[in-house]
């Protein structure tokens, strides 16, 4: 199963070449506008996490100077505490030991009350530590003179806080030292806190950034999380990023991706603090999803949009441009009558559909002309057989359509037109069909030719006794001879007739059948005749055959048979006339008559003379050598005649076989002669000239001219057997014979007499001076086998028992014939 693409996805169609390249350029367009608008996202997105990192950082250095500032101010108000002032005022007034516990004591209550701190300490002027709440204040005390130290260099505005950080034993303090100014002899207070998560805690609240502090005893250690806002798995998970440099980093924590920023706060010796910031940059890209999913919406958008206004466009032209294709297909299929649609919409296509009208309207008018032409006549200027048959075929098609056809062919017009020309017998035939429009009264009747001296007329709603009528109509027309210059021509034809529907329903069926009967009326010499079924069988019969007897010739299945010519008066064998039989496997042996002229019909007479000539020429030479000198004679049909090429075949053959055109008669019909006098007596010259012997058969059947007899290069005439065979009984006969025999000697011919039954038609042929006899009072036909054997063996019959007396007296008491 193939799958077939929507025309829009498909790129062999208009529409698809229109819809997706656009839409993939589109894609492409939207695909890469929406990355990088993705990128720049994110690239904004990291520029203000770094920002935000920035901003904290600041912040937290806000929140310590801040802290810095609350102890310092804490630490005042305790300076200015009236208990403080009273104990420093008298401390001259107490001993050592005693201001040092009153003081001790008074920090410590002050602390536990309201200051909360690690440790608050107390030391002289001199940065001598005079009392604390911890143990570990002399450290702190230590520190105290470089902090005062950079607190007076500091003017206030860098980082304040920072000289308040201080390392000590891994850990971070703050610390915060006041003077005491109020009291004589003045002093240091002093607060120490180890540096908690608070601020980290405070920045977490004013913004999304964690944070934590770090710390590493020495530069080549990783830093490590002291205090921090984030849970103890972060943490851990941080302590094993082992941070080394500081600066912007980024990395994972847990499914988190992390950005953040390494501050250091302070280098106390070896050991260093600083502060991670922290920010999750999912969050921070997720406050764009927002926007990406809105742009994400539009490219979609924005492509099925397209998609539809393109497909849209491509259909608005691609279905003009089908509807055009669609159009040109029916006019491809013949169809002309329907107009080719205006159309709206682009200007190309209406000019298209425009110019295919125009076109249409030309080819029609082309058609109709064309029409014409193919279905005329240009010599009469009558319906062709084309038309004819159209037009019955229409006539037909009506309700309760009935019609009777009628074909009718000219007699020996093939005849006038050679003899008088081809202008006389356009002539003729137009004449012809002058006369035969009139004898058509119906509206609807038709007057056609077929083709040469063929004619058809249509009868509309006619029935057998109007097609008969119409026949004999034309038969007693024809009767009036036609004058066309100074020259007189008879008319005569034969008329088949078909009738509709009986016969058919089609006009050109109607005409095939009519045809078949009209050349059964000729055969027949039956004037008229209408079509049987009879006709169809015989006529389907003759083409089977014909297909027979091309094999016949190749299988072999051809006999030739001799029949004996002898001296009349010598009793003498001179020759053999051959005569072809077909050994049919089925039908058996086949007459001559049975396909013979069919052979002559369709042009196989050629092959078919072909093989008797090279036949006899066989048996000749089979004669010559059993010592049997003869002359074998061959029948040649008006085909042959035709055949320029015949004379070179026959002369080659006779080479092959050693033998002279001594060896043949030729046997030519009057008929054959006078079909086309002109070219018979060319091939007839040449034959002659050959040194063939050429004899004139069947004698007085047809109508040769005595002028044409005088002129014709023959050596002998054959009297048809019908005279010969009837003499004896019927005297006109016999007179024919007798005039036969004289005329032919009187030009110089012999003459032979075939047909002789009996002893007592020999006795008069022989009494007549008739040269030669042929026939089964001497011999039927045999096969050239039995011939030599029969001609060795053969002796004259007894002639003398046979009266001839009566016939004879007849004859001679009749002597003017
Ligand atoms: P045809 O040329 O007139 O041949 C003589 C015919 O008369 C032969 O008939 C023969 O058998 C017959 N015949 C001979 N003597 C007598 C007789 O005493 N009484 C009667 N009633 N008939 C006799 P066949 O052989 O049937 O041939 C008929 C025709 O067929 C021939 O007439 C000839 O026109 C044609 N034909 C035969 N063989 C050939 C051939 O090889 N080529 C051509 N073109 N035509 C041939
Ligand atoms: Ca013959
Ligand atoms: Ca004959």
């Amino acid at each position: 199963m193939t799958l077939r693409l929507p025309a829009f996805l498909n790129l062999r169609r208009l529409e698809g070449r229109m819809v997706v390249p656009f839409l993939a350029l589109l894609a492409v367009v939207q695909v890469s506008s929406w990355t990088i608008t993705d990128a720049s996202i994110r690239a904004n997105t990291e520029q203000t996490v770094r920002a935000e990192l920035q901003t904290s950082q600041r912040v937290l250095e806000h929140l310590l100077t801040q802290q810095v500032e609350q102890r310092a101010a804490m630490l005042r108000d305790f300076e200015h505490s009236y208990a403080i002032r009273q104990l420093l005022a008298n401390a001259d007034r107490l001993s050592k030991t005693d201001l040092e516990l009153s003081l001790s004591h008074e920090l410590e209550s002050k602390n536990q009350r309201l200051l909360k701190s690690g440790l608050i300490a107390y030391t002289d002027s001199q940065f001598k530590l005079v009392a604390a709440t911890a143990p570990e204040a002399p450290d702190f005390a230590a520190r105290l003179p470089a902090l005062v130290l950079s607190m007076a260099k500091q003017d206030g505005a860098s980082t304040p806080w920072q000289s308040h950080l201080l390392l000590r034993q891994g850990r971070a303090y703050l610390i915060v030292a006041v003077q005491v100014k109020a009291v004589e002899p003045g002093g240091w207070l002093l607060m120490a806190d180890e540096l908690g998560a608070g601020p980290l805690q405070e920045l977490r609240m004013l913004s999304q950034v964690k944070s934590s502090f770090m710390l590493r005893l020495h530069p080549d250690e990783a830093w490590h999380t002291q205090g921090s806002v984030l849970n103890k798995v972060q943490t851990d998970a941080l302590d094993q990023q082992n941070l080394h440099e500081a600066g912007a980093i980024k990395f994972k924590l847990g499914a988190d991706d992390m950005r953040g920023m390494l501050r250091p706060l302070v280098r106390d010796g070896e050991q260093e603090l600083a502060v991670l910031l922290l920010r999750n940059f999912d969050l921070a890209f997720e406050t764009f999803d927002r926007l990406r999913l809105t742009l994400a919406a539009l490219t979609l958008l924005g492509l099925l949009t397209f998609a539809l206004a393109s497909l849209l466009m491509a259909r608005r032209i691609s279905t003009p441009i089908r509807s055009l294709a669609n159009t040109a297909d029916r006019l491809g299929h013949g169809d002309y009558d329907t107009p080719v649609q205006a159309l709206s919409g682009a200007a190309e296509v209406s000019d298209l559909a425009r110019s295919l009208e125009s076109m249409r309207q030309g080819i029609r008018q082309r058609d109709a002309a064309l029409n014409e032409l193919a279905f005329k006549d240009a010599l009469t200027g009558l319906t062709n057989r084309a038309g004819f048959s159209r037009l019955a075929t229409r006539l037909l098609a009506r309700p309760g359509g009935h019609c009777a056809v009628l074909v009718l062919g000219l007699d020996r017009f093939k005849h006038v037109n050679d003899v008088q020309g081809h202008e006389f017998g356009d002539l003729l035939l137009r004449k012809v069909a002058e006369r035969l429009g009139p004898l058509l009264q119906g509206d609807d009747d038709v007057l056609a030719r077929l083709n040469g001296d063929e004619f058809a007329l249509l009868l509309n709603l006619g029935d057998e006794a109007a097609a008969l009528g119409l026949a004999d109509a034309i038969r007693r027309n024809f009767e009036r001879p036609m004058q066309l210059g100074e020259q007189t021509v008879d008319l005569s034809a034969g008329i088949g007739i078909s009738l509709a529907p009986q016969h058919g329903y089609e006009g050109k069926l109607l005409l095939t059948r009519a045809g078949l009967a009209m050349m059964e009326a000729k055969k027949r010499q039956s004037g008229s005749l209408i079509y049987t079924p009879g006709m169809d069988v015989a006529s389907q019969e003759s083409l089977s055959l014909l297909g027979e007897l091309r094999h016949a010739v190749e299988a072999g299945e051809l006999r030739l048979y001799l029949q004996p010519k002898v001296d009349l008066g010598r009793s003498q064998v001179l020759g053999a006339e051959a005569l072809v039989r077909w050994q049919h496997p089925v039908r058996g042996l086949v007459p001559p008559m049975h396909f013979i002229p069919f052979a002559e019909q369709t042009g196989f007479i050629r092959t078919l003379t072909t093989w008797v000539i090279a036949a006899s020429i066989r048996a000749w030479a089979m004669a010559q050598a059993q010592g049997l000198p003869m002359r074998i004679s061959v029948n040649l049909s008006t085909r042959d005649l035709l055949d320029q090429d015949l004379p070179d075949k026959i002369m080659r053959l006779l080479q092959a076989h050693g033998a002279t055109s001594q060896a043949l008669c030729l046997e030519i019909t009057e008929s054959a002669i006078m079909d086309d006098p002109q070219r018979a007596m060319g091939t007839l010259a040449q034959l002659s000239e050959l040194g063939f012997k050429l004899s004139i058969d069947d004698f007085g059947t047809g109508y040769s001219s005595l002028a044409y007899l005088k002129i014709l290069p023959v050596n002998e005439l054959k009297i048809d057997k019908s005279f010969v065979m009837n003499m004896e009984h019927d005297l006109g006969d016999a007179k024919i014979v007798r005039s036969t025999v004289e005329l032919a000697h009187n030009l110089g011919l012999t003459v032979v007499a075939e047909g002789v039954e009996s002893a007592k038609a020999w006795n008069i042929l022989a009494a007549l001076g008739c040269d030669e006899g042929q026939g089964f009072f001497i011999a039927r036909p045999m096969p050239e086998a039995h011939f030599f054997n029969w001609a060795k063996g053969w002796q004259a019959p007894d002639l003398n028992g046979d009266s001839t007396a009566t016939v004879l007296e007849q004859l001679k008491t009749d002597p003017l014939i």
